[in-house]
């Protein structure tokens, strides 16, 4: 295993990243072509920034954490204030990472 110089080596790459954009869009726009019902589509219940995140993570191996209740567990995030920290397991053990700014 290579050793990385990155302040967080626990983040999805770009190319994870795009790919998990291009698979929820292709989604979406199939969705649409088959004449889904907005309130039952891919789109209503997903984010452009946050699902993307979160399809790539899980792409790169991490687990996403869930609280008791099965809800993904969320904190606000120091840096960007924003209510999208997400708790995460890989080989490191658990780490928690905004889908917004990175942190
Ligand atoms: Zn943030």
């Amino acid at each position: 295993m290579q050793t990385q110089n990155r302040t967080h080596p626990n983040k999805p790459s770009e190319k994870s990243l795009r790919k998990a954009r291009n698979r929820l869009s292709a989604k979406i726009a199939s969705e649409k072509m088959a004449g889904v019902p907005k309130m039952d589509s891919t789109e209503a219940v997903t984010d452009p920034v946050i699902t993307p995140f979160l399809m790539a993570m899980e792409d790169e191996g991490f687990v996403t954490q869930k609280e008791d209740s099965q809800a993904l567990k969320i904190d606000r995030c120091p840096r960007c204030q924003q209510s999208s920290r997400f708790a995460f397991r890989g080989n490191t053990g658990e780490f928690k990472l905004c889908a917004l700014c990175h942190n």
